[in-house]
């Protein structure tokens, strides 16, 4: 058995949210849990969607709930890390080309105006609006002249049309996805940048991660992780999905419920302690059936196998009698 290494990977994209905080408190239960080592790494490969101050904000959310990290890029000095995406571009980059160069992967020189009119042919024609694959055609020596004279264009994943990319899920169990819908997705920006899934696919392998463990909501990436890796020659790590938290009336969280950050719950008075037991219960329950813990206890006993397939629900009065 590897010795277990886990991490959370925000985007820093706002504060910590009771979300954020569950994953990060899941994977942090889960490395103590099996002696194993938790990572920090900050997602900021979306330039675009970053707020100012927003790492710092995280980081501050996470240090006073006590889910303290490993390892980092400046170890072995405390504070560590975090690790960042944007400072392994360069890794990100070199694995692009070699993906190119194997033909694994493909210039893809479409407009959005071309693919957003071809989309709309394969409507009308009652198919899935989706990418054609028509730039795969191109021999290497026209994509290299074109991308030579300076015409724009993206990196695409070549995925097969037939079969299945299967994600073995320790929370969801199998969960099957048919490679047709996924298409030759883009790896690569035009300005030869990673997007999310392939750079968290290098950084995984490259992190020696074995469990990514994260919300649901990324389970529909998982496929498109899995083929990234393949095509790398990569071997999978183990992948678990914690269900959806929602509101009590079974809607999307949001902050007409409540406090949503961990900073808020500060503000109102709330203590770390109880917020932390408050998140421990949003989708796990100790075997003995015990609702009041602290994290020592709280790793002592937490296994991926007690975690519910089924929704969480978030109610804030709860966590006011706390
Ligand atoms: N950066 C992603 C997020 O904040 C998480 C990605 C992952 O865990 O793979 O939702």
């Amino acid at each position: 058995m590897h010795v277990v290494r886990v991490r959370y990977a925000p985007s820093p994209t706002g504060t910590l949210h009771i979300g954020g905080a569950r994953t990060a408190l899941f994977n942090f239960l889960f490395a103590r849990h099996t002696n194993g080592t938790f990572v920090l790494r900050v997602e900021d490969t979306d330039q675009a969607r970053q707020v100012p101050g927003s790492e710092e904000a995280m980081i501050r959310g996470l240090k006073s709930l006590g889910i303290l990290w490993d390892e980092g890029p400046d170890t072995p000095s405390q504070p560590y890390g975090p690790y960042r995406v944007t400072e392994r571009m360069a890794r990100h980059q070199e694995l692009a080309r070699q993906l190119l160069a194997e033909g694994k992967a493909y210039r893809c020189f479409c407009t959005p105006e071309e693919l957003e009119a071809e989309r709309n042919r394969r409507r009308a024609e009652g198919l899935p609006p989706r990418y054609s694959g028509r730039c795969r055609t191109l021999t290497p020596e026209a994509s290299k002249a074109r991308a030579e004279a300076g015409e724009r264009w993206v990196l695409r994943l070549v995925v097969p049309e037939e079969g299945e990319t299967i994600v073995e899920d320790i929370i969801r169990g199998t969960v099957r996805f048919e490679n047709r819908i996924l298409d030759d997705f883009v790896l690569m920006k035009p300005d030869f940048t990673p997007v999310y899934n392939f750079a968290v696919a290098i950084d995984d392998h490259d992190m020696a991660i074995t469990h990514v463990i994260r919300g649901e909501e990324h389970l529909s990436n998982t496929p498109k992780q899995i083929l990234v890796m393949k095509a790398l020659g990569f071997d999978l790590p183990k992948f678990a999905h914690l269900p959806m938290i929602l509101a009590p009336d079974r809607t999307k969280l949001s902050k007409r419920h409540g406090a949503t950050s961990v900073e808020e719950y500060r503000d109102q008075g709330i203590l770390p302690e109880a917020l932390v037991n408050y998140l421990l219960l949003l989708g796990w329950s100790a075997p003995d059936g015990r609702e009041i813990m602290t994290l020592d206890e709280a790793a002592q006993e937490f296994t991926l196998e007690r975690v519910q397939h089924t929704a969480a629900i978030y109610d804030q009065k709860k966590l006011e009698w706390m």
